[in-house]
């Protein structure tokens, strides 16, 4: 009875709820457009129930911000280059509650709103693994109530859309912003100067003392756009903050100028409004050009001075800066928080050296991504130098203090100052400046955190073994299962019995009592069916290729990188088929191979490998013969969206990257809570997959080592050509990119053969081979490969990021929920 009374009660709630949608809904249309719902556009369908959505989240977003203003708690900000946050409305509604009431309302006025949700461009301010993790890592802040924003540059293009055109990838500018951006607030009352060039020098007072001055440095003005991250299921509305860059103030202000005047003029409009134009569509290397660098100090310079520009307004003491605030190094591009801090503290609030060094130590943290030579940034000096005069005199003097207690340490080992300078060999090393000015430093999964200890930055954790510390990457379950696959999700509740894990990951375990549950199993194997098949329309649309959902999908999707090995993958693909062709007796299960993501344009390698995946896959596609029991599919334009349709389509997750190169990789997680087996090396976060599925039972791990990677490294004594030579089956695949089989691939042939194989291929192809054995002995126990599917579902809770940003928060923030309302 009791329970009927709140259902009455629920139901009532909810036509409310509706009804007050509606009539938001329909008057935001007569508002923005003059117009009736019936007269809207598509895309101005999905500006008017965006814009209903923001009636909900303004409100708490203005209670938040005042909460946050009025108690003085500690704030963490967030730098990060990149924020790969893809679509938001669907997100958005989620999390506030709304999204079955706005369904409802549309269907009510013959409005599908999924079809809605494809109208949002995605935005791409980011090239792969770590700007999504950056959105990740905002979406769980905002659900666990913790005062936590982004800082990031509003590119106004976004990595670019990839077209293939005859098996090539072409890039075409991403112009996101074409239609706006639903989601963004202009705030031009809150733009910071930031400068760049001129010169800065120290001058004696008459007092004795020593004053910095710049003189004639060229002003960019920061303007901040707002977007507001929504917390699942509460009140509190977050902040991300994208800079863009601006003529300054006084521009318009021309006056009578003389021809020479007016060209200089128009130059440095050309200037600053490139600052923000473009995002690097570089992944994993080091870029030495110079707009980079300006990119970086000018999201530093207008996101630490807001900052403190803030906390003074908040009427908080300057010295007690560290217990309130807290800024995040994500990987070397925001370095110069450390060195921005500082001036401001030194030169502008006036403080002494000691204290100001202090204070930022005690408010930075840096989080390294990765272990590769090659993506490690350092800047010439020259190039530093002229263009941040007054940033590199305060770099150069956080070095030599740096470098005194370095000797003090190790007297007579000028080998370890060369080890641990910032400044060295004419380069400013930013790894370097963000470990001395921070107080945590954490890898991103457990097997990356040992070898930056033991190997990449072994001689800072030998001269301070307590700044290390471990973090493993996370993905918010909300988007990647709940967004993602609905059905899966209900089926999660409806096990569970409680909707709890929604904000309690860790409560998927639960499940573990029912991965013998054949009803449950059904039910798992039904809905997977389903993604399948959805996947499989979008391909028959977009590729025009058609695929059996009753095949094995086997994926791999990611930055295409020679580490990441998609070339071994296709090289296997390519062996398979010979074997089908030529071998009566060769069985495999009939299985389609997915491709999907993009490369950097001038990574030549990562190139040619699109090229032959989309060689592999005309071929093969087209053979009566076989087609029923191989297919290759490359899917344009991989991208958080598309992600969303891969992820939970996939049976055999690819992470084969060669260990000790994928720092944590998040793309893993993605695929094990949707459901798919782990086919992958010891690398990374598949380490601790391995782990949390229970060991090799659920997941198929194969391949050389870590250790053993690093060791050949170390000694040189890998031999590409002795594997080219003494195993037939890998001789004759490589053989077939230069016999015209597929066309002529002699640029990977050389670069595996000739160019020493840099990643390991050719050693690992014939446990790669044998680990797809395995992976079809087990598909075939249809009960044992649906539990272990159950299996990887259940554990999947611990890679939440939720989980990660709560230990953020506990031990290298120390920040504590606000609850707001
Ligand atoms: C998760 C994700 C990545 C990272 O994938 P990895 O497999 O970890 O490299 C890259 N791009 C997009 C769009 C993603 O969603």
């Amino acid at each position: 009875m009791a329970r009927e009374k709140k259902d009455v009660r629920k139901d009532r709630e909810y036509e409310a709820l509706k009804e007050s949608l509606r009539r938001r809904f329909i008057n935001a249309a007569h508002v923005m457009w003059g117009r009736e719902i019936n007269e809207l556009t598509k895309n101005e369908v999905y500006q008017t129930v965006a814009a209903t959505a923001k009636q909900f989240i303004t409100e708490n977003w203005i209670k938040t911000n005042s909460a946050y203003m009025e108690r003085g708690e500690k704030q963490v900000y967030y730098f990060s280059i990149e924020f790969l946050l893809g679509r938001l409305l669907k997100s958005n509604l989620m999390n506030l509650g709304i999204q079955d009431a706005v369904e409802d309302v549309l269907a009510g006025l013959k409005i599908d709103l999924s079809e809605t949700y494809e109208e949002e461009p995605d935005a791409g301010l980011g090239n792969g693994g770590l700007g999504r993790l950056a959105a990740c890592f905002i979406d769980s802040m905002a659900a666990h109530r913790l005062p936590g924003h982004g800082c990031s540059i509003r590119y106004q293009y976004g990595l670019f859309e990839q077209k293939i055109v005859d098996g090539n990838q072409v890039e075409i500018p991403d112009n996101w912003l074409k239609n706006g951006f639903a989601w963004e607030y202009r705030k031009p009352d809150k733009a910071i100067d930031v400068k760049f060039n001129g010169n800065a020098y120290m001058k004696k007072m008459d007092d004795g003392s020593l004053q910095v001055v710049y003189e004639d440095p060229l002003t960019v003005m920061a303007v901040p756009y707002d977007v507001p991250i929504v917390g699942y299921h509460n009140s509190t509305v977050n902040t991300l903050r994208l800079w863009n860059a601006e003529v300054n103030r006084d521009f318009s202000d021309y006056g009578m100028l003389t021809k020479e005047q007016r060209k200089k003029k128009s130059e440095y409009r050309e200037f600053v409004e490139s600052i923000t134009q473009f995002l690097y569509p570089d992944d994993s290397t080091y870029d030495g050009r110079r707009m980079r660098l300006i990119q970086e100090y000018f999201l530093v310079s207008a996101g630490v001075q807001s900052i403190v520009r803030h906390y003074k307004k908040a009427g908080l003491n300057i010295h007690d800066f560290a217990k309130k605030i807290a800024i995040h190094i994500n990987d070397t591009h925001p370095a110069l928080c450390v060195a921005e801090l500082m001036r401001i503290l030194v030169d502008e609030e006036g403080l002494e050296w000691n204290e100001a060094w202090a204070i930022t130590k005690n408010t930075m943290a840096y989080t390294n991504h990765t272990i590769m030579p090659e993506a490690l940034e350092k800047w010439p000096v020259e190039m530093f130098k002229t263009l941040l005069p007054r940033i590199y005199m305060i770099v150069d003097e956080i070095n030599r203090r740096w470098l005194i207690d370095v000797r003090e340490r190790y007297p007579e080992n000028e080998g370890k100052v060369h080890a641990l300078s910032i400044i060295q060999d004419d380069m400013v090393h930013m790894a370097r400046l963000a470990i001395v000015g921070s107080h945590s430093v954490n890898g991103v999964a457990k097997i990356h955190t040992d070898i930056l200890k033991s190997t990449t930055l072994h001689d800072f954790y030998e001269y301070n073994p307590r700044l290390f510390n471990n973090k493993t990457n996370g993905i918010t379950h909300r988007r990647w299962l709940m967004g993602a696959n609905p059905e899966l999700s209900a089926l999660i509740d409806k096990t569970i019995g409680s909707h709890r894990w929604h904000r309690h990951p860790e409560q998927m375990d639960i499940l573990n009592d029912m991965v013998d549950n054949k009803p449950f199993l059904a039910e798992l194997e039904k809905i997977k069916k389903l993604r399948k098949t959805a996947l499989a329309a979008y391909i028959e649309k977009h590729n025009g290729i058609r695929v059996d959902p009753d095949t094995i999908f086997d994926i791999q999707v990611k930055r295409i990188h020679s580490y990441k090995r998609q070339l071994m993958n296709i090289l296997h693909i390519m062996y398979q088929y010979h074997r089908l062709k030529t071998d009566k007796t060769f069985t495999m299960l009939p299985t389609t191979y997915f491709f999907g993501g993009k490369a950097a344009p001038g990574y030549f390698i990562a190139k040619e490998t699109i090229r032959l995946i989309n060689a592999v896959a005309a071929k093969v596609n087209a053979d009566p013969e076989t087609n029923k029991t191989l297919k290759v599919v490359f899917i344009e334009n991989f991208g958080v969206s598309i992600g969303e349709l891969v992820y939970p389509a996939a049976d055999v997750s690819e992470q084969i990257s060669t260990a000790s190169k994928e720092a944590s990789g998040t793309g893993n997680m993605k695929f094990m809570m949707n459901g798919a087996i782990t086919l992958g090396t010891l690398d990374g976060a598949n380490v601790e997959i391995r782990e949390a599925v229970g060991g090799d039972a659920n997941c198929v791990i194969f391949g050389l080592k870590a250790e053993e990677v690093l060791n050949y490294y170390a000694t040189g004594t890998y031999s590409a050509w002795d594997e080219y030579n003494t195993d037939p089956d890998v001789h004759f695949v490589v053989d077939q990119l230069t016999d015209g089989t597929y066309g002529d691939f002699h640029s990977l042939f050389d670069y595996l053969v000739h160019e020493n194989d840099e990643f390991f291929i050719l050693k690992d192809f014939r446990a790669y081979a044998k680990a797809h054995e395995e992976v079809y002995r087990r598909y075939k126990d249809r009960y044992h490969w649906l539990r272990s599917s159950a299996v990887n579902i259940a554990n999947s809770g611990g890679f939440s990021s939720d989980r990660t940003i709560e230990e953020y928060a506990k031990e290298i923030w120390q920040v504590k929920p606000v609850v707001i309302g």
